[in-house]
Formats: C-alpha cells, structure tokens, sequence
C-alpha cells in the first residue's frame, strides 16, 4: 500500500513557516518538546495499565531513549509509551488541538520579534522538530495495536505529510529527525547529554542515551576498549517526591518549563509536602508572563493532578479558584482513588478541603512575592486585573486578597499600581475616615478628574482606577481594616472632620446665597437632572455630576453594559455647580430664560463630558459653545 498524502491544517503550515524563518534563538528547545512528549506518552499507558496490565505486555520497563546515528545524520527519541494509531497519527500530527489556536493565529502581526514572543507562549510542540530537521519520519505503534498495525509517519514540514501502516514490532514511538547540515551539532554526545540532563532530570522514568564508554583494560599493560552502550542521563525522580531541600533552582525551573509549556522561568513557585488528616504534595508556580489567552473564554487552566504519583490528568481546573487561574502547577494526593474521573472530582469533598488548601498555598506564594517589589510590580502587571476577580469570587480570602491589591494613587505622578490598601491607610491623615478613590475610564482622565481638587487641596490621597473590572470590584469592597471605600464621585462624601469648620460654614453660606441660582438652574435642565447643588468639592472647575453612593451603574459600568449590548434607560446624575466659577458667574447674567437655557445646558454637558469622557452629540455642544463664547 502506498503512503497516503495528507495536507497540514492551515494553522500548521503557518507555524512550520514561522520556525522556517527560525525564530528561535534557543533551538535545543525540541528535545524538550520531544522528550515532553515521550514522558506524557508514558504516563498515560502508566495510568491505562493500572486497570489493564496486559497492556505493558512483555516490555513493564518504562522508557526514554536518545540515539544518533553521524553517518545517517539522524536523531531519534524513542519511548515504550502508549503510541498511535494511524488515525490519531494523522490527527495529532497534522493539526493543533489546542483550544482558541485560530484566536491566537490571528493575533501574530508577521513582525518578526513580537510573533516570536507570542509564539513562545503558545508553545509549538511536535513541531519545534522542525527547527533542526529538514525531515521527519515517526514510526509509532499504539499499546492496544498489532504489528502490521503500526504506523509511518513521514514530513519534510513544507504543507505536507505521508502515513501508511507499516509492520512495527513494539509498542510506542520513535520521533527520528533527519538534522539539517547546520544543526549536526545535536550528534555529539557532549551536547545530547548536556540538553538532555537539563531537560529531563525531574521526568520519573529514565531517559538513556546511546554512548561510547571507555572500558579500562583488565590486564595491566592491555588496551583500554571503547563499547556502545545505554547510559542513564536522568535522575529518573519525580521532582516534587524529593525533599525541597534537595532540589535546586535550577531543576524547578526546567520542571516548570515543561509542566508548562511556558518558554520562560517562572517568576517563583512554592512546594509542600503536608500530611495528616489530608495528604497532599503540590508544587505551584506563576508565570512571568500571563498567557496569551489569559481572558478567553476557551482557555484551560488548573493543575495535573497525580494520585499516589500516577499522573490522572491535565488542567484540573477544580484545584483553585477562577481568579487565581494563572496558577501553574501538579497536587499529588492519596486521598483520591486512582480511577478518579472529572465528574467523580467536581462531587468529592477531598476535592473541596483540596481547593481550599491550595488557595491558601497559593494566596501565600503571592504573599511572599509581594516582598519582592520587582517582582510583584511584574506579577501586578501581568495578573493584577485577574487579582481584582477574588474578593468577589472568594468571600473567604477576601482580607488576604484585598492585601495583595495594588493601586494608582494621587500620591505617585505616574500610572503605576503600586499602592497597596495597607499602606494607603497607614498615611491616612488621623481625621480620615474613609479610603478615598476614583474610577475613570484612563489613568489620564483619573489623574486629571475634577472630583479630585477638593482632596488635592487638602492633601488627601486618592486611589485611581481606570480598568475595566475597577468599578465591579469596587462596588464588592465595603471596608477595610474598619475604613469604608468611598467614591470620590459619590454624592455624600463623608468627609467628616476633613471639612474645616470655615469651609462649611462658607458652604453653607454659599447655598443660601446661590439658592435662587439652584432653582433656576433646575427649571432649565428639567428631567435630565435627578438634583441641582452648590458644589463643596470644585475650585478649578465650573461643575460636575455625582450620583448617590451605592448607585452601581456609573459611568464606566454604563460603558461596559452598552458596549454588551444592553439597553439602559437613560443616567440622570446630581449636578454640582461651582458659584465662584467665571462661567456660573456668566450664566447667572443671562437677562432672559432661554439664554439662561443655553449656559445651563453647556455647564451640564462640560460636566458629562468630564465623568463619561464622551458625549452623545458632541456637534451639538460645540455648536453652543460657539454661540456662547462667540
Ligand atoms: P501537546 O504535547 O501539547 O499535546 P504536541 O505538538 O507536543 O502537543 O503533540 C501533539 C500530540 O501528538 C500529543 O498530544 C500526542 O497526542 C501526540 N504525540 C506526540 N508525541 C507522541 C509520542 N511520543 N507518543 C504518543 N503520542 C504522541
Ligand atoms: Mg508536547
């Protein structure tokens, strides 16, 4: 039977066309992916011989192997794993079955160093082969299969590739790589076993390579020999069975790297061995940088879970909460049955007294990261948004986690979020009551809000928010540490013994004053208003609007919902006016109504304008600007 010709998905062809362009600087990275492979390929077989022994047959030994061969220019990785069969060869070995790959295609922009960012995130698998090969031949035999069932698989990566069944004598598969002239290099065995230790120390099963020993003679006076043999170059130990104390920085990392498929060292990653009423070793990890579809719908996320060392499965989403999905890692537990199933952990209560471990493992490792300024700056950077998901989603961790934020603050000149909830109370001038903040639509608009002139006056900080979850969040914060969060946009501020004695009193005076002004300007404006007052909190600025605290849909969650598609009646704020400003000033000249009208209508919208950064009919204000100011 001759080979049949298959076309790549698209999604491969582009890949194999970004490796051709070789954008990797680090191109050892294949026997990662291969050797990645071969331990998964012995894990499942591992897990599937529990139950079926007959399927280790008459080779129980579990391996890796590594050999080249200089005169063929060839490389192979062979495991005894569970294998393909021709259908699965075609399958996973000509498409990308990640979930949301199209997603992430779209995103690649053909500038060369930014895709190969991406693409370090993405992880190319089996195909990184091709970085060093110009042809790919993989002859594999699945566990269950027989013989003459076996399978050849063969690509030179342009498009293309050829499978046929062919006679295979054992069970598993052996990736051969057909080297191109420049990357010969991967012959030697000086830089086989160099990659390969680094590569593959903490996978549980050995991994050997096929080299030249140099035997001393027997005799005194005899020559020495040089044979061929099998040398172990692992430790062949699962990492996290080892005592911390044991493992090195070095082999964390790597183990990251390939539980991860992440191209980067971890930012920092926490292991514990914990026994008793519940027994359970995890080793958890965060990334240096958030995956690419950190905020898809699509995205897996969650730990491998292992039992009594046997891995289970991959993305065991049920171990940690949503917010801290960016969490990598493994929990090996023998509390759960080898047979465990996804249904049969969404109902265990091991599963439940697990999750909340391991949130408290996790929330701890960010704890401790927090006293690394550098990087938390990069974790806030990167996860902070997802952070600000927790105290919502999990009421129990509410206080750890409210400690983890971090903020913009009137105090700092840039956008940074740096300012945590502790440290804003602990300068708090001691007549404040409340933690004072503002969610806007820009670190720009917030920083240059008018609600914020009455506290830089009096030198209060203010928090600044611009994202998109801010006002959800902070409409889920009450208090912390016993201090209310109020919106400086509220309509009552509290300032409370912030507001000196002569300031109120001119206040006060200001609204008798101006209390002919108020109606006029509430006969003006009508229903488009819920209320009109002399503001206490404006210098600089003719007026702005505020709503009732507790309103949640303000300005940006108004945003949020239209952008979704939703229908909201129309907002009607309080509008505060500024008597002392020229422009009130102007208006309360107006002889007539209508003209009065005009300037009442400009000094509302010149406050929309402000809170929403946009208006409805922006032509329409600037008509009338022209005719007032003309
Ligand atoms: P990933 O490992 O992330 O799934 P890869 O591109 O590395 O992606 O591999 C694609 C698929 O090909 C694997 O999921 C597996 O089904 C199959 N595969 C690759 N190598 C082997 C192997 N040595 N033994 C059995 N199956 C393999
Ligand atoms: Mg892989």
């Amino acid at each position: 039977m001759a080979a049949e010709v298959h076309g790549f998905q698209t999604e491969v062809t582009k890949l194999l066309n970004l490796l051709a362009k070789s954008l990797y600087s680090n191109k050892e990275v294949f026997l990662r992916e291969l050797i990645s492979n071969a331990s998964d390929a012995i894990d499942k077989l591992h897990f599937l011989s529990l139950t079926d022994s007959k399927l280790l047959g008459d080779d129980p030994q579990l391996r890796i192997t590594v050999k080249a061969d200089k005169e063929a220019r060839t490389l192979t990785i062979s495991d005894n794993g569970i294998g393909m069969t021709l259908d699965e060869a075609n399958t996973h070995l000509g498409t990308i079955a990640k979930s949301g790959t199209e997603d992430f295609f779209s995103q690649l922009s053909g500038d060369a160093a930014k895709d190969s960012q991406l693409i370090g995130q993405f992880g190319v698998g089996f195909y990184s082969a091709f970085i060093v090969a110009d042809k790919v031949t993989v002859v594999t035999r699945s566990a269950s299969a027989k013989p003459e069932e076996g399978v050849r698989w063969e690509s030179e990566g342009s498009g293309t590739f050829t499978s046929e069944h062919a006679n295979v004598p054992a069970r598993g598969t052996s990736v051969t790589l057909h080297l191109k002239e420049e990357e010969k290099d991967f012959l030697e065995s000086w830089r086989l076993r160099d990659a390969i230790t680094k590569y593959s120390d903490h996978i549980a099963v050995p991994v050997m390579l096929w080299e030249e020993k140099y035997q001393a003679p027997e005799k005194e006076g005899e020559e020495g020999k040089t044979t061929w043999d099998w040398v172990q170059v692992n430790e062949a130990k699962a990492l996290w069975t080892m005592n911390p104390k044991d493992v090195k920085d070095e082999q964390y990392k790597e183990f990251y790297k390939h539980l991860s498929h992440d191209y980067e060292d971890p930012l920092c990653w926490a292991h514990n061995r914990v026994e008793g009423d519940l027994e359970y070793t995890s080793l958890l990890y965060i990334p240096k940088n958030a995956p690419w579809d950190l905020y898809s719908r699509e995205q897996q996320h969650g730990l491998k879970l292992f039992v009594q060392r046997v891995f289970i499965m991959d993305q065991a989403e049920q171990f940690l909460p949503n917010y801290l999905r960016f969490v990598r890692g493994l929990v090996d537990t023998n509390d759960l049955p080898l047979n465990v199933s996804r249904e049969l952990l969404q109902e265990s209560a091991v599963t439940t007294k697990l999750k909340k471990a391991l949130t408290k493992r996790a929330l701890n490792m960010i704890e401790k990261l927090a006293g690394d300024a550098d990087k938390y700056k990069i974790f806030w950077k990167n996860f902070g948004a997802v952070m600000k998901e927790g105290p919502v989603e999990d009421y129990v961790n509410r206080e750890t986690i409210a400690k983890l934020l971090r903020f913009a603050s009137t105090k700092n000149d840039s956008n940074e979020q740096n300012v945590s909830l502790s440290e804003y109370v602990s300068r708090m001038n001691p007549a404040q009551k409340n933690i004072y903040y503002l969610v806007s639509s820009s670190w720009q608009q917030a920083s240059t809000s008018p609600y914020l002139e009455t506290f830089r006056k009096k030198g209060i900080e203010v928090l600044l928010m611009w994202e998109r979850i801010d006002e959800w969040l902070m409409g889920n914060m009450n208090e912390f540490e016993g201090k209310k969060f109020i919106a400086v946009t509220a309509s009552d501020l509290e300032l409370g013994d912030l507001a000196d004695k002569e300031e109120k009193e001119k206040t006060e005076a200001a609204k008798t004053e101006n209390k002919a002004l108020i109606e006029r300007f509430k006969l003006a404006l009508g229903d488009k208003v819920q209320d009109v007052r002399v503001s206490d909190r404006l210098f600089d600025s003719a007026s702005c609007v505020v709503s009732e605290q507790g309103q949640m849909l303000t300005a940006q969650m108004r945003r949020m919902l239209e952008a979704a598609g939703q229908a909201l009646p129309e907002m009607k704020y309080i509008l505060e006016i500024n008597p002392e400003h020229k422009l009130v000033k102007r208006a309360s000249e107006a002889a007539d109504d209508a003209a009065f009208g005009k300037w009442a209508e400009f000094i509302y919208d010149q406050a929309l304008l402000s809170e929403q950064g946009s208006l409805k009919d922006p032509n329409a204000f600037l008509k009338l600007m022209n005719e007032l100011i003309g």
